[in-house]
């Protein structure tokens, strides 16, 4: 099954304060499947740390910052998700979403504007307790692709192999 592609909106990041959550939420969304990030702040170092992650271990994941989240709504083509533990039901909502259409989700930091509410297609909550936005954009996207791109090959210059003990890196010729 071909899965569309699912990009992120991560909105009120602030470089010096979210530094490391705002870096696992763009990792975390990779390693599960989505092709790219947008943030709102412009932050270099953000970008840097992120392509030097695909520059290593590959896969086509991309990051822009400095984005504000009404741009990069108004420009997509496709369903917008906003994470939020005042949203309905994951298990409710996951087989009202089209699996033919791109999809953005949307992610905050701090207070989300009431602007996002309205304008997703679905607000969306892992549990109705609050949490992080790593643990709930993990769980939504492992339920949402059911998996699938956990050990997908993205054709890295590394590449770790499962081992039940130990580390296994092959480094691959490019
Ligand atoms: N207190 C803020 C508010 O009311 O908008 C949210 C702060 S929370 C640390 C940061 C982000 O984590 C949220 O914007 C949301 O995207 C996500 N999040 C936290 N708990 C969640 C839950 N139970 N379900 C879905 N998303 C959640």
């Amino acid at each position: 099954m071909n899965m569309s592609d699912i990009w992120i909106m991560r909105i009120g990041h602030r470089p010096e304060r979210d530094k490391r959550v705002t870096t696992h939420v763009a990792l975390s969304s990779r390693a599960l499947g989505a092709r790219g990030i947008y943030v709102d702040t412009k932050d270099p170092v953000l970008e840097e740390n992120i392509r030097s992650v695909v520059g290593r271990f590959g896969g086509d994941y991309s990051i822009e910052t400095g984005v504000r989240w009404q741009d990069a709504v108004r420009k997509f083509d496709g369903i917008i998700v906003h994470l939020t533990m005042y949203g309905e039901r994951v298990d409710e909502a996951l087989p009202k979403i089209p699996r033919d259409k791109d999809m953005m989700i949307i992610v905050g930091a701090e207070k989300v504007p009431m602007d996002v509410y309205q304008r997703a297609d679905y607000n969306i909550s892992v549990g109705n307790q609050p949490h992080s936005e790593i643990a709930a954009l993990a769980i939504f996207l492992d339920r949402f692709t059911e998996g699938r791109a956990l050990y997908s090959d993205r054709g890295g210059k590394l590449t770790v192999v499962p081992n039940e003990r130990g580390k296994t890196v092959v480094e691959n010729p490019q």
